[in-house]
């Protein structure tokens, strides 16, 4: 997916829309994806997941990119969804993603999300604990109403990814321990309110090696197989997310190897899958592009002071990520590069993009993008600093529009209010005990 994103006569650009013609528009930084780059992922897994012979469902980790045009762009390819609060389900509703296409995780959904979930008549609930199950019991008899339910196993296999985004050892938070998973299953087959539907799994996320895939998938389809045959009745498998990308010179599998590994484990169950990538089908399809403020030459290092920051991309920050930074005016063949530190404005030593990365020679003015910032990118983004979220742009073809447009300061500040006693209205010589009274 190298590539998304390519030198056009000199100019780094999307299909054939120079990025430096949406910086020159919308100011920086600035987040673009590509949906061109969005559809191929989501085709050629389908495409992949077919010639396998899987019935399978693709259900987008919404969680990866919310934003409703790239969720639209996946769902008139016909992808499901799988949605982590009702926020989200909200956004793949408003997408057009059938409830029939949503799965719903997370392991602390409230009851007014699950009672959202059963109102949107989705496709199941992965639910990862006991008391999960009785209070998503409890809250479908409620509705005269039968919770689709999938048990989301933790299978006990090292996923051999980051710390904070493994998530299926026995140590995570996540899912029902493998050995308690039979007890659970009769439990939710006898309860009233659920509608036991079949088991999932998901160990982590950029994942990079099919061992641990291999690993956890054959575990599942051995449970399944045996709780079926217990007289559970099972119907379908969720196979979680967690394909990896290529940030730096990680070699994650190919798709077509990834559905191979699957359908080898699962195939002769003979049962419709789930698959929930993310990143995978987002992260290479967005860039994050920011200008040069300056160049600082310290006493030991060359700093590139950007105007993105941490509050713009976390995950450098966060994971230690390693992302490809490019230039958009493509440098000259003999440019000699030099190592700098590519850093933001904000006030932490942790606000950094690279350290003693490889850098043509830039000046203040000039554009760079981030790369593979499609995923877990805006999503993350804060406000810190006070700063104003960055755009997104949409490039299709040669079209692009801003499917979020940068607010402005007063937008931000009006959504702050003011208590009563600090409004500058407030009557200096009213006592403060004389009682709450709301900003209005
Ligand atoms: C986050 C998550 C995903 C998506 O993970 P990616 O690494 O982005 O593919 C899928 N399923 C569940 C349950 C998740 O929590």
């Amino acid at each position: 997916m190298r590539g998304v994103f390519h030198y056009r006569d000199g100019r780094l650009s999307a299909g054939p829309v120079a990025l430096a013609e949406i910086a020159a528009a919308v100011g920086t930084p600035a987040f673009v994806y590509s949906a061109d780059a969005i559809v191929a992922r989501y085709r050629a897994m389908t495409g992949a997941l077919a010639a396998e012979g899987l019935d399978a469902t693709v259900c987008y980790a919404v969680k990866a990119n919310p934003h409703l045009a790239v969720v639209s762009t996946l769902a008139r390819e016909g992808a499901g969804a799988d949605v982590v609060s009702e926020g989200e389900l909200l956004r793949a509703q408003a997408a057009g993603i059938p409830g029939q296409r949503t799965v719903f995780a997370g392991v602390g959904k409230t009851e007014a999300e699950m009672a959202a979930g059963l109102e949107a008549g989705i496709l199941q609930f992965n639910v990862e604990s006991e008391v999960e199950l009785r209070t998503l019991d409890r809250v479908a008899r409620d509705k005269g109403l039968r919770a689709p339910v999938s048990l989301r196993i933790n299978p006990d296999v090292d996923a051999r990814t980051h710390a904070k985004i493994t998530t299926g050892t026995s140590e995570n938070k996540f899912g029902i321990d493998h050995a308690q998973a039979g007890a659970i299953a009769r439990q939710a087959a006898d309860l009233p309110g659920i509608d036991l539907t079949g088991l999932a799994v998901h160990i982590g996320s950029q994942l990079v090696d099919l061992a641990p895939y291999a690993l956890a998938f054959e575990k599942l389809a051995q449970l399944f197989a045996e709780l079926r045959t217990a007289g559970l009745p099972l119907q379908r498998l969720d196979l979680g997310g967690g394909i990896g990308i290529s940030y730096r010179d990680e070699q994650p599998p190919e798709v077509a190897d990834y559905a191979r590994v699957a359908a080898r484990a699962v195939r002769d169950l003979g049962v419709p899958v789930i698959f929930e990538p993310g990143r995978w089908m987002v992260g290479d399809a967005g860039v994050l592009l920011t200008r040069v403020v300056f160049v600082k030459q310290g006493v030991k290092k060359r700093f590139v002071i950007v105007d993105a920051a941490m509050n713009d991309l976390i995950r450098p920050t966060l994971y230690d990520a390693w992302h490809d930074i490019l230039p958009l005016a493509r440098p000259a063949p003999e440019a000699p590069s030099q190592p700098v530190d590519i850093v933001g404005p904000i006030c932490e030593s942790g606000d950094l993009f690279a350290t003693d990365r490889a850098l043509p020679p830039v000046r203040p003015g000039d554009l760079l993008a981030i790369c593979s910032a499609g995923a877990y990118g805006a999503t993350m983004a804060s406000t810190y600093n006070s700063r104003l979220p960055a755009p997104e742009i949409l490039v299709a073809g040669a079209d692009w529009a801003v499917i979020k447009a940068r607010p402005d300061h007063a937008t931000l500040l009006a959504q702050e209010s003011l208590p009563a006693w600090l409004a500058p209205e407030a009557d200096q010589e009213e006592p403060l005990h004389a009682g709450s009274r709301a900003a209005s």
